[in-house]
């Protein structure tokens, strides 16, 4: 069988799985990520887990998949990173996995991949733009079916934009006030934290929001308005037709996306101002899944056979 195999770095965590055609994922194997250790240690360690898959599944990869994290140039290099993974910049990602896999591994930024795999979910038309809310804001622009690198590797990464502000947060990029630090997971509990003086994680404001808890609704409705009308020139930039929400604040679910697209669209005009807003289906196997299948895209372009995923 031609399998493929996808493989998802992230700072935390690596997680491996068979990627089926149909969007289905096998064999999942995950262990965690030696973020520390340095750049070899990190490449045996997704190597081992991609491994590990294919091995559970009895099958010989004809290709993997590799979404990590990192900006990457189109031959798999690591053009920039934050210093969350120690040495990961200037890594060629591609090459070492492909010495260790003995197979062609085809990589990309976890976010493009991610964009990718809710296009395998199905939810989703060829063109749209991704933007993934979690611990931080990343996002992808998928243009007929394709992501869209950018000259630095980085295209959609929407978080990074400054928003009028007079608070003055420092983003995780350094720069000051960006959206990202107020509409992410941690951006979230910071601004309850200092509403209320208490700390509380994302998933327990949502659940007061939900409960009628005025604070915590107003704490996430403003965060989420804060990421709508910093979207707006991107909706204009790229005319996506359709915003993807993903990543772990998406979990909030209409509380985040109601007030999100309410705001959006009333900073836009016609034709723009009908984009959809809906949230992500593919889970946090997204990376996985997009991974897998630009690998089995590639393999078939390369052997003219489809490769069975
Ligand atoms: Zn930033």
């Amino acid at each position: 069988m031609n399998a493929v195999v996808g493989i998802d770095i992230g700072g935390t965590k690596i997680a491996a799985a068979v990627v089926l055609a149909d969007g289905a994922v096998r064999h999942r194997v995950e262990q965690p990520t030696p973020a520390r250790e340095g750049a070899e240690a990190i490449l045996d360690a997704a190597a081992a887990t991609g491994a590990a898959s294919a091995a559970q599944a009895g099958v010989v990869p004809v290709a993997y998949g590799v979404g990590s994290a990192g900006a990457f140039d189109e031959q798999g290099v690591v053009v920039s990173s934050t210093d969350h993974l120690a040495g990961w910049c200037g890594t060629d990602v591609a090459a070492g996995l492909t010495r260790r896999l003995g197979a062609p591994a085809i990589v990309v930024n976890d976010v493009h991949a991610a964009a990718l795999g809710e296009r395998v979910a199905g939810a989703v038309p060829d063109r749209f733009l991704f933007v993934a809310v979690g611990t931080g804001i990343g996002g992808a622009v998928v243009s007929d079916g394709r992501v869209l690198r950018g000259a630095s590797g980085m295209a959609g990464s929407v978080g990074h934009v400054r928003i009028p502000s007079s608070r003055r947060r420092i983003c995780s990029c350094g720069g000051v006030d960006h959206v990202e630090a107020f509409a992410s997971g941690p951006g979230i509990e910071l601004t309850y934290a200092e509403f209320t003086g208490r700390a509380s994680g994302l998933r327990e404001i949502g659940r007061l929001a939900a409960g009628g808890d005025v604070v915590a609704a107003q704490v996430i409705r403003v965060a989420a308005e804060d990421l709508g009308e910093s979207l707006a020139s991107s909706v204009v930039a790229v005319d996506p037709g359709v915003v993807v929400i993903g990543g772990g604040v998406s979990g909030l679910g209409e509380l985040f996306t109601a007030p999100l697209a309410e705001r959006l669209r009333g900073a836009l005009q016609r034709p723009f101002s009908d984009v959809e807003v809906v949230l992500a289906r593919a889970g946090t196997d997204a990376a996985l899944l997009g991974a897998g299948s630009l690998a089995a895209g590639r393999a078939e372009a390369r052997d003219g056979n489809p490769a069975q995923r």
